[in-house]
This record gives structure tokens, sequence and C-alpha cells, in this order.
């Protein structure tokens, strides 16, 4: 019955044809069962919950029709896109028989340097910090200081300082602190499966999935030169096309925050290299009037499962504030 009030907003904030919006959700990973460390990762079971609410709420299609559309006004009134980042294992294993079992495509943008075995630093990161040895660490040899990690909470309040400040380091760099925090403070080895191998990427563009550009090693791009930026994009693409045997024509900037991550003149270098959208990670919808290489996505987060559909809701409301205003009733 909920349901049917929800699709009634729906159907205001979010009205088909040349008014319409379109939601795209992110998400990274889906995990087998809860992580007390990070409880509101999305797991199997809270993954189907929210496709089951989703889809009795909005219109889902593959973000490349929704992109299509959205250029030809004709997008379905509640338009909504599931996006996944990165290219973890779990997006496989766990959340495609879950979108299969809803009849739902979905678009998973691969970062293609960390596939068959690798490591994303940040992963690396929350890899030693859970597996720590000691209840108080000091990584003042790598400039980062000194912390207790005693509980859940300050393990995750620790990762979360030691992430923000690592993160903009360049991009050698980073990965070296990562790697030598990881040698520093645990003697756990870090898995193997954490990624997608090639083969599971191929079974998930063969099972229907779309399959999207992230770069080859994500780095932050506002923090690369013109060529470095371009070569990251361009060899992720070739790598992807290569293994899927398909045009990768959609594209995830890492991080995706404009300004922090991608910079305003960067925004054509994936245009330029044969992409046909881009998605960053500001909160918001998109419109007609929306720039095709910025499209906003939202991530639902919320322990509490009735508030995955409001929250969608709401976001219907933000304004997309880098669409083009040059043209308004146009
Ligand atoms: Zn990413």
């Amino acid at each position: 019955m909920i349901n049917t009030l929800y699709r009634t907003v729906g159907n205001f904030l979010s009205p088909g044809g040349a008014g319409a919006s379109l939601s795209i959700l992110i998400y990274h990973r889906v995990l087998p069962e809860v992580d007390e460390l990070f409880p509101t990762v999305a797991t199997a079971t809270s993954f189907d919950t929210q496709l089951d609410t989703l889809k009795k709420v909005f219109n889902v299609l593959p973000l490349g029709e929704a992109v299509a559309r959205l250029k030809s006004s004709s997008l379905p009134p509640r338009a909504a896109c599931i996006t996944f980042d990165d290219g973890y294992e779990d997006n496989v294993r766990i959340a495609l028989p879950i979108l299969q079992h809803h009849g739902l495509q979905a678009t998973f943008f691969i970062a293609t340097a960390y596939l068959n075995g690798g490591h994303m630093f940040n992963d690396r990161v929350i890899h030693a910090v859970r597996h720590s040895k000691d209840k108080h660490i000091d990584l003042s040899q790598l400039g980062l200081g000194e912390y207790d990690i005693g509980t859940l909470e300050e393990k995750r309040t620790v990762i979360d300082a030691i992430l923000k400040r690592v993160k903009y380091l360049s991009l050698g760099h980073r990965e070296n602190v990562a790697e030598e925090l990881v040698s520093l403070i645990t003697d756990k080895p870090l898995p193997n499966d954490l990624m997608m191998t090639t083969e599971q990427l191929k079974a998930l563009s063969e099972a229907g999935m779309e399959i999207g550009g992230h770069t080859a090693r994500h780095p932050i791009l506002a923090k690369l030169d013109e060529a470095s930026a371009i070569r990251e994009i361009r060899e992720g693409k070739d790598y992807l096309e290569g293994i899927v045997g398909k045009p990768i024509t959609l594209f995830a900037y890492p991080n995706g925050k404009p300004e922090a991550d991608y910079l305003a003149k960067q925004v054509d270098i994936p245009r330029r290299l044969g992409f046909e959208a881009a998605v960053s990670t500001r909160w918001g919808v998109a419109t007609r009037h929306s720039d095709l290489f910025q499209l906003p996505r939202f991530t639902p987060y919320s322990e509490n499962p009735n508030r995955f559909a409001p929250m969608l809701l709401q976001n219907l409301r933000r304004k997309d504030t880098l669409a083009n205003k040059l043209s308004p009733g146009s």
C-alpha cells in the first residue's frame, strides 16, 4: 500500500518525458552478511529488499538506455538505474544472482588494474586496521600519527582518518603507504579474491549487465596532468573492450566529486575518448538539462529498510547544480 503512495509522489516529482528525472543508484560492495565494522554496506538480504522496493516504486532501466532516453525526452516516470563501482568480486557472486532474480540490469564500472587478485589502497587500509595485531598503532613513520584501535568505533574513526589523508597522495605514494601500513600492523595476508577476475567480468557482461570504464588505477584525476588522465581513462577502456568485446560507452569518475576528484576541464576527456556519458558521485537526479558527462548519482544508505524509498523520493527534489542554466524552458 505504502508503495502506491510512493509511486503517486514519484509521479509528481519524477514524471516521464520532457520533465523526467533519472535516479542513478550507486553501490560498491554487496556482502554475504552484515560487516560489523561497516554496518550500512549492502548485504545479500538488504540488497534483495532494496531491489524489491526499487522495482515496485521506480521503473528500472539500464543506464545506456536511460541516457539515450534522457536525450530524447522519452524516459518513463520514476526512472532509475543501478550502478556499481570498482569491480568487487561480490558483485558477481552475490549481487548478480539477486539482480537476475529480480530481472534487473545494472552497470558495473571497473577499475581494471585491480582485477585478478589486486587491491585498491582503501581496501588495504581497511584490511590492516580490521586485522591489527595491537589495540594501539603507531604510524608516525608513515607520517600518519598514532591511534587507539581497541573498539569498532575507534577502528572506523581511524580508517576514515587515514583514508582522508592517504586518498589525495600521488598514485604511487598512495599505494606504497597503504602497502607499508599492512605490513606494519597485521600479519594476516590480504585476500586475493576481493576483486573480480577477467573471467567473472566476462560472465557479468555475458549475463546482460553493462560494463563501464572507471580508469585503470582509480587515480584522483584532479591530481593528474592531462596526458596522465587521458592515459588512465583510455587504458581502462581499452582493457575492458578487449575482455567483453563490446564498445565501452559509459564512464564513472574515480571518487567522483567535482573539483575535489575531477576538474571541470577534464569532463571533456571521456567524451573525446568515445564515451557517451559519465557519472559522478554528486548527489541528485539527472534531467534533460544535466551535463551528460557529469550525471549525479545517489546512495540511499540506511540501516532501516523502510527509509530506502523515502530517501530516493527526497533525492528527487535535489537540484542539479551543474545543469545547463543557459536554456531555461527549452
Ligand atoms: Zn571507485
